[in-house]
């Protein structure tokens, strides 16, 4: 019997995981110089989290949602997004402070689920690093956040991106946009796909987001939500614009773009790559937008949040495409070179001792002779090779060679035991 991991998950293997590693180094830092702190929700929760808060029309919702119930027949869903998880920790921990303490900023790295039909950069256990920010609702965080995506991005070494910007507006805007849409979409009502018309009773805006061809072909000619604006939800808009131009951040307006989520109001996002990895047509990695009115609904105060979501596989595949070299392979220090049976106890005492010293270090357990030793020495690029024999174990000491110079040097075990970074001094 041979066991396959489930389809549409990945195992992130040795070589790949420091890619990994150094992507949410990378984060880590950025999210670090403006402030937001790590938090860490637990990756099942109660089913109604995701299904109260995405939409019940939501393609994340009827579709691609993993829940089951549990052994005491709770309703549980593997969470297929970031947002809701941590907005529920928020009010739970009553994490709203007093005003000196907004905005309340956090980010959280780890593992998603949704069903989806498995496809390159289509996971059904994919990454996202994203963040979310609370009790501000002025334009400028919008574009703080949004400032902060495009410098993750450059960060990480991607540059060719573009950032697509939309609004939908506060509730009243909405309502006023979702009864034009519904007039416009009735008579095509026989032409749209079943889920369309399924969307158009129960979400009509739900259908600008429909995947099918001709659902798009009649999407774009509907009425546009720019046009629908409250005076105040027009001043948001144009004061994020604005921003932007202040920041010399390029943003195109796609008045079409609604998001796959229903908790979003004003400022949308997405950035874009149209890397060779997506064959050249342009794909989103991170999209994130405001939610004012998600607290409340998750049964907090009235505070308003924005945030977004970076997919961490479409990341790499971009990287990836890129041949990005940022990604050392784990340099080794020293690898302890052991001649002969007897110097086992001496060369795991010297691997143990330069660990402990604060390098890195290695040697064979395979009784291999010097010749394959020193080969994997050199596949793992160690910078010194440090050789002991028969001899050597007599007179106490070892030859430390610095591969990068060639330069090799009989040196006493106890300096090494005593004191392995001085002893690498006499190199420099
Ligand atoms: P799409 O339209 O591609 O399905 P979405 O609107 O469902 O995207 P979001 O919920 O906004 O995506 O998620 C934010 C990011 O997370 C996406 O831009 C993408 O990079 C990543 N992502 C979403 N779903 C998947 C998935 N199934 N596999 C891998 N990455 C994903
Ligand atoms: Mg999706």
């Amino acid at each position: 019997m041979k066991y396959q991991r489930p389809k549409g998950t990945n195992d992130i293997i040795p070589g790949e995981a420091e890619k990994w590693q150094q992507i949410e180094k990378i984060a880590r830092q950025v999210f670090q110089k403006y402030r937001y702190q790590e938090i860490r929700t637990p990756i099942f929760e109660s089913f109604e989290v995701f299904s109260r808060t995405s939409g019940e029309t939501s393609d994340i919702v009827t579709k691609e949602m993993y829940d089951f119930y549990d052994k005491g027949n709770r309703h549980i869903t593997l969470r297929p997004e970031g947002t809701a998880g941590v907005v529920r920790a928020y009010v739970e921990n009553k994490l709203y402070g007093p005003e000196i303490q907004r905005p309340f900023k956090t980010y959280y790295m780890g593992p998603m689920f949704r069903y989806e039909r498995p496809q390159s950069g289509r996971l059904r256990q994919f990454h996202q690093i994203g963040v979310e920010a609370f009790g501000v609702d002025s334009p400028a965080l919008d574009v703080e956040v949004i400032a902060m995506a495009m410098n993750l991005l450059s960060d990480l070494g991607i540059q060719h991106v573009k950032l697509a910007l939309n609004t939908l507006g506060d509730q009243p805007s909405r309502q006023a946009y979702h009864q034009a849409l519904v007039d416009y979409l009735t008579p095509y009502q026989a032409e749209l796909s079943e889920d369309s018309q399924i969307r158009l009773q129960k979400n009509p805006l739900r259908v600008l987001d429909s995947k099918d061809q001709h659902d798009q072909e009649i999407v774009a000619n509907a009425p546009q939500i720019v046009d629908y604006l409250t005076p105040e939800a027009q001043m948001h808009f144009d004061a994020v614009q604005q921003l932007l131009k202040d920041l010399g951040i390029d943003f195109e307006i796609d008045s079409t773009m609604v998001r796959g989520l229903d908790y979003y109001n004003h400022t949308i996002f997405e950035i874009m790559s149209d890397s060779k990895a997506f064959g050249g047509k342009w794909t989103t990695v991170c999209a994130g937008g405001r939610y004012n009115g998600l607290v409340e609904q998750l049964g907090g105060p009235e505070v308003p949040g924005i945030g977004f979501g970076l997919g961490v596989e479409r990341l790499l595949l971009i990287l990836e495409a890129e041949k990005y070299q940022a990604w050392q392979n784990n340099p080794l220090d020293v690898y302890v070179v052991g001649i002969g049976n007897e110097t086992n106890a001496a060369t795991l005492k010297l691997v143990q001792a330069i660990r402990q010293a604060g390098f890195s270090a290695d040697r064979d357990y395979l009784q291999r002779k010097p010749k394959g030793q020193f080969k994997t020495a050199s596949r793992l690029a160690a910078k010194y090779t440090l050789t002991v024999g028969e001899s050597e174990l007599s007179s106490q000491t070892a030859k430390l060679k610095q591969m990068s110079s060639g330069v090799e040097k009989t040196v006493k075990l106890a300096a090494i035991f005593a004191d392995f970074a001085a002893v690498c001094q006499q190199f420099k």
